[in-house]
Formats: structure tokens, sequence, C-alpha cells
């Protein structure tokens, strides 16, 4: 095994450990070790090929179908030098008010999640879009939801000379979307952080992290690890936990610190949603542009958000409910599809969580409440009416039966899209905003962490990325993700000396 020593590990480099790396920076320069851990691997841009059997293996765990415990949904989650940052699609919202307030975390207050994310928001390049780089996908949304008597409004974006390709879920190949991978790592790196790739943290000791480092596959896409491969333990100061909403708890799951609250890896949510479809009498500009430029935030009213999306042939395929000819004729007409995202505010509930196998890999428990139900439902009608105001003459409804809703259906659309043809492990639902886990609160009987992450009774363990949440989040969240791992890396800093690290 071998030995090295830091002041800092950070584990994981998405949001949460992107924004922690850069943000503990300036301790180098004071003298101080700081080490970012990585289990995935560092691509060159010029690896993001665009193709998606490619790179789904590449940049995601499970290639982007990562299973629940009962087979109903896919969870998407990165696994890349940047996280998932390497593969969202870069709409960034702040934090919503009447969610964080909602939260009741105490010394969470709203006005400074908001300040810092409008700062990130700043570095990130986040505006939106001029309309002439607007497709006919986004535009038939604003118009449908006109006439259906909704308001879309736009999504900021956090693109730098953005060339309208869609890939953005497969890697930006073009280098414009800023996340982690692009803005903070490379500063960090710049500053003297470390940042070791091909790094699975196998369990934590008191103080330290015991990681193996992997060799790069035969043919496998991405860089060599920095370190030689093998078994290594590193001791810290202080660890940051930055694995993501499955990644932190499973992490901390499968260490068994003793004093740890009992609430890991409860609290899982993740916005499950679906992918619909209305199919236009005449082709339109899909898969060209920006593909999510505006969305409908029905969250306080009805539970549900919607938005634009284009999504790839294969995963349009696969989100399609049916078989045979009718399936076929859909994804014919892809060229003429229209595409809407439906996303559930579903809320925490008890069983919904992360626990371990015998082998230490992370198993996802979740099950659709009633309400999650409901809301996708009450989305799917909302869409329906969306996608018939702005042209379309069919809309591919996963909970209705058949599937195909036809504009002579408009009258009666509540009884042909119900909550009676929701049938789980029937229909493609899939979840991209994995949140909670490690939760934030008042102690340890009712969450993980305090306010700024640090894990109740071990002072020396912190948490900064998504499984903070302790509810979800009801809108896209990387913003809120990175101001919160801000403010953890804050904590880590005014704390530091007390803690008596020292990279010796
Ligand atoms: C396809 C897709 C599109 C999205 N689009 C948007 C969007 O447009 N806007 C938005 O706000 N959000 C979006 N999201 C969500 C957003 O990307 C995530 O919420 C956010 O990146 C989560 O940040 P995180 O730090 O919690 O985890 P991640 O960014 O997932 O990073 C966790 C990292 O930790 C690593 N890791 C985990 N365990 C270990 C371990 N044991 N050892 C070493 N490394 C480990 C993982 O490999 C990973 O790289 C999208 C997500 C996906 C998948
Ligand atoms: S649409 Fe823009 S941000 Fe997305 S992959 Fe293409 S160039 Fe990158």
């Amino acid at each position: 095994m071998n030995e090295k020593r830091y002041d800092v590990v950070v584990v994981g480099s998405g949001a949460g450990g992107g924004t922690v790396a850069e943000a503990l920076a300036p301790l180098v320069r004071q003298g101080k070790k700081v080490l970012v851990v990585e289990q995935g691997p560092r691509l060159r841009l010029e690896e993001l090929s665009g193709r998606e059997l490619e790179m789904a293996p590449a940049l995601y765990e499970d290639d982007g179908g990562f299973l629940t415990a009962d087979g109903t949904m896919t969870l998407a989650f990165g696994r890349a030098y940047g996280g998932s940052t390497v593969v969202y699609t870069g709409t960034s919202m702040q934090p919503p008010e009447r969610v964080v307030r909602g939260w009741g975390v105490p010394g969470l207050d709203h006005s400074d999640l908001d300040r810092r994310a409008r700062r990130f928001a700043g570095d990130n390049n986040v505006h939106l879009l001029d309309e002439g780089l607007l497709n006919e996908n986004n535009r038939l949304f604003v118009e449908g939801c006109r006439k259906a008597g909704y308001r879309a409004e736009q999504f900021p974006i956090n693109v730098k000379g953005c060339k309208g390709s869609s890939l953005c879920n497969l890697g930006c190949p073009n280098g414009a979307k800023q996340g982690t991978h692009q803005v903070q790592l490379p500063a960090a790196e710049r500053a003297g952080v470390e940042v070791v790739t091909r790094a699975e943290a196998l369990r934590l000791e008191e103080r330290v992290v015991v990681l193996r480092v992997s060799a790069r596959p035969e043919g496998g896409k991405g860089l060599p690890s920095e370190w030689a491969p093998g078994d290594y333990r590193v001791a810290a100061g202080v660890v940051v936990l930055a694995g993501g909403a499955v990644g932190s708890p499973a992490l901390l799951l499968r260490s068994r610190l003793p004093g740890l609250s009992g609430r890991v890896g409860e609290g899982l949510t993740c916005h499950p949603a679906h992918i619909l479809v209305g199919e236009h009498p005449r082709e339109i500009t899909n898969d060209v542009g920006h593909p999510k430029s505006f969305f409908l935030d029905r969250a306080a009213r009805e539970g549900f958000v919607l938005e634009t999306c284009m999504y790839f042939p294969f995963t349009t395929a696969k989100n399609l409910a049916g078989f045979g000819a009718p399936h076929s004729t859909l994804m014919r007409a892809f060229r003429r599809l229209q595409m809407i995202l439906v996303l559930a505010c579903d809320k925490a509930v008890p069983g919904n969580r992360v626990s371990v196998d015998r082998a230490g890999k992370p198993v996802v428990h979740y099950r659709f409440t009633r309400e999650t139900v409901a809301a996708l439902v009450r989305a799917t009608r909302a869409s329906a009416r969306i996608f018939f105001a702005a042209g379309a003459i069919r809309v591919h409804a996963p909970s209705a039966d058949p599937p195909l809703v036809e504009p002579g259906d408009s009258a009666r659309l509540d009884e042909r899209i119900s909550e009676r043809h929701f049938l789980p492990g029937k229909i493609s639902v899939s979840a991209a905003h994995l949140m909670g886990g490690c939760g934030m609160g008042r102690g340890p009987e009712d969450s993980v962490t305090d306010s700024f992450g640090r894990v109740h009774g071990l002072p020396w363990l912190r948490v900064a990325d998504s499984s903070l949440f302790p509810d979800s989040l009801e809108i896209n969240p990387y913003l809120t993700i990175m101001a919160l791992a801000d403010r953890v890396a804050e904590g880590v800093v005014s704390d530091l000396s007390e803690l008596g690290a020292g990279s010796g």
C-alpha cells in the first residue's frame, strides 16, 4: 500500500468537488497540500466524438442506465474529470427562495446561497441565448405555451462560443459548455491543487482515504492516471466528500465510521422524468442548436416543470412506449418530432434511499409516490395541450393507453392520459437531478450534516455536493450545488487550523 499525506482531500470533481477545489486553491499558496480524487478519466476535447454508443460508457456510470433496485427507473450521472458537469445541459438556475426556506435548515439563508450562485453564474458565462440561435423545437414550445395559456421562460445557459451541435449530454466537443472540467478544475490545478483521475475512494477511515488507482484500459478513452496504478492510503487533515448523491452516501455507508448519523443514504429525490414527443406534419429544426432553451415552471402550483429537450435516437427510442411498427413509424418521423421533458418535483419520503450491497456497490431504492405519479400525469396532459397548440398532429404520451394521442382527443385528455396507465416498469422513467442522501439539518437524528456540510460528530469530514439537499430543489440544481459547496469550502478554510491539519 502506497502512503501519502495531504491537508485536504476532496473526493469527486463534479459541480461540488470542482467548486471546492477552486475555492481551496489559495491554501496552496499558504503551503497547504490539496488533492482531488476522481474515479473517472480525464477526457481530451478531441475524444468527445458525439457518438452515443462510444460516449455513454466513457462518461456515465453504467453507460447512463444505472437502474434503481426494482428496475423501474434509470438514473444518469457522470463519472469523469468534471463529474456530471461534463454531460449536463448547462441550464443555470438560481436557488428558489420558496424551496430553500421550506427546507428549514438552521443557518442556511436563501440570500447567502443566491449571492454565491450569482457569482458562479458570472464565472460560468451564464446568459440567455440570442434569438437567432434558438431552433424550432424551442420556438414551438414557446408558441404552444402561449396558445395554451402558459408563459414559457427562457433558461439562462452557461456556454461560451456554443456552436449549436446539440451534443451537450455526450460531452460538448466544442469546449463551449462551462462545466467544472472547463472552468473551476483547470483554475484550481493552475494554482497548485492536485487532481488524480481513475482513482476510486474505496473507503474512509479516521482522517484517511483509502483509494485504488486503475490503469487506463486498452483502447479506452481518456488520459492515464496521474499516479501509478495501485492502492493508496492518503492521510488528510480534512476530507470533503463530493461524490454526488449516489457516490457520497455509498462511500460513507461502506466505511462504517463510528458515530455517523443513521440518516446516511436517506432522503433521496431525483425529479423523475419522461420524454414526450409531438409529431409535426413537416420537418422542424430539432437536433441542431442548443437543445434546452425554455421551461415552464409549475412546481409551486402543480408539482412539475416542463423543459424543452432533444435526445439522441437511441435515448429517444428507449423512451417511447410500444414496439414494432408503431414504434418504428414514430422513430422514422424523427426530423418532424418536437420534444418536451416533463419532471416531477418529488418529495423525500421514507424508503427512497441509497444503500450498498455486500460488495459495497451503491443500490438505489426508489418508489413512485401517488403524488409523484399524479404530477407526471398532470405534466403530460399540459404537454399534450402545448404540442397540439403548436401544431402537432400526434402526441406520444407514455401514460396514455394506447400511447398515441390525436388532436381529436383534445377534449378528453384527462381521460386518455391517466394515472391508471402509469405502470412502473412498463414505461420509461429516468432521472438526472439526483439529490439527498447526506442531507443538511439540525442534528444527527434528522440529518447527516449541518448547513456548512460538517458531518455531525466527525469534525474532519465534510460533504459538498447534491447529497446535501434535504429535499428536492424543484428546479435544475447545479448552481445551488456550487453555492452550497462554496460554503463548505469557506468552513474548511476557517476551521483548518483548529482541525490541526498538516501535510507533514
Ligand atoms: C445528462 C444530465 C444533464 C443535466 N443537465 C443539467 C442542467 O442543465 N442544469 C443543471 O442545473 N443540472 C443538470 N444536471 C444535474 C447536474 O449535472 C448535477 O446535479 C450535478 O453535476 C451534481 O453535482 P455533484 O457534485 O453532486 O455530483 P457530480 O457532478 O455527479 O460529480 C460527482 C463525481 O464524483 C465522482 N465519484 C463518486 N464516487 C467516487 C469515489 N468513491 N471515488 C472517486 N470519485 C468518485 C464521480 O465519478 C463524479 O465525477 C444534469 C445531469 C445529467 C446527468
Ligand atoms: S449545443 Fe453548444 S454547448 Fe451543447 S454540445 Fe453543442 S456547442 Fe456544446
